[in-house]
């Protein structure tokens, strides 16, 4: 039913209630409940929720109608779409069951933050485990979104959670992590066959990250060892010797593939700065994998933020000191 349709069967009710003319029913009959009249647009931004309250909400309270304010000939009717008091505003069902899709692996006590919201459009929550959602509020759809807090892009993959921005600003540990982890990933994927784990685009972007923080030599030694098999495992993994070259063959293939994309990403850089960011210098000729691109040396380069304490999030309270430290 659209709203006019819906607004014109209350003033009926009304009538009927009342014996009134139609004009004055309609004067006592409050207009459709909207998502823009479910208090002002922004109220629960910034408050905190669990997955388990909203999906209560879906599996509770009946649909809403809302004045999509479209054009009354577009044929699109927008979603099924409920007023959620923990978003405080309209948010369809099927998108609220496609991000329960999306967090089954953390579960339904997950605490969700909501970071913005624009209704009838779209919202962005952030879950505990740092992921980012968009929900779609004109259809039944969700998005991941980039881990740092207000971007817009899109992660690269589901085991490389940031946009290629952002990633080339993670600390040379977290990208040491995240090659490990992509790389398990994609030798699972590729079975035994060395050949099918080369040329992967989720690799060529953790290198030019890593060329980006001088943490070139440490993520593409760690990648290789993940994605293929260390060295010294390889006679033991393979006892035929033809499946041991292979391997051995496909990973020196794969080795000289990022090489070459890491020293195009260095010259990229530096072309890009024009000179240290530090010293102002010119850069020299050669390429030096440990020093970030930006910088002509070492020396250049800024210490690390005082106190190895993590970055202040601005969500989510720091773990209490009684946690397992490791
Ligand atoms: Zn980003
Ligand atoms: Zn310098």
């Amino acid at each position: 039913m659209t709203r006019d349709k819906k607004r014109k069967a209350a003033v009926r009710a009304t009538q009927k209630a009342t014996g009134l003319r139609y004009t004055q029913a309609a004067r006592l009959t409050p207009e459709p409940e909207t998502g823009a009249s479910a208090g002002p647009a922004g109220d629960r931004v910034g408050q905190s929720f669990t997955l388990q309250e909203l999906l209560g909400e879906c599996a509770t309270l009946p649909p809403a109608v809302v004045d999509w304010g479209w054009d009354p000939e577009y044929e699109y009717q927008g979603p099924d779409v409920f007023q959620s008091k923990v978003l405080g505003a309209a948010i369809p069902f099927g998108t609220v069951l496609e991000l329960a899709g999306e967090l089954s692996r953390e579960g339904r006590g997950t605490l969700l933050h909501l970071e913005s919201l624009s209704p009838l459009e779209s919202a962005v929550v952030s879950s505990s485990g740092q992921r980012r959602f968009k929900l779609i509020i004109t259809q039944d759809s969700v998005y991941e979104l980039c881990q740092q807090p207000r971007c817009s892009s899109h992660p690269e993959n589901e085991l490389i959670p940031w946009c290629r921005d952002h990633l080339a600003e993670c600390d040379s540990g977290v990208l040491v992590d995240t090659a490990r982890d992509w790389g398990y990933a994609q030798s699972e994927d590729a079975g035994r066959d060395p050949e099918s784990r080369e040329g992967a685009e989720g690799a060529a972007v953790l290198v030019r990250a890593a060329v980006a923080q001088g943490a070139y030599p440490r993520v593409v030694s760690v990648l290789l060892d993940a994605c293929f098999e260390p060295d010294d495992m390889i006679d033991e993994v393979f006892w035929d010797p033809k499946d041991a070259l292979a391997m051995r063959q496909a990973i020196e293939r794969e080795r000289l593939r990022l090489e070459r994309i890491a020293e195009t990403e260095y010259r990229r850089i530096q072309k890009e700065t024009g000179a240290c960011v530090a010293c102002g210098k010119a850069f020299r000729y050669g390429v030096d994998m440990d020093v970030p691109a930006r910088y002509c040396s070492t020396g250049c380069v800024p210490p690390p933020p005082v106190a190895a304490e993590p970055e202040p999030d601005p969500w989510w309270p720091a773990p209490s000191p009684d946690t397992d430290s490791d």
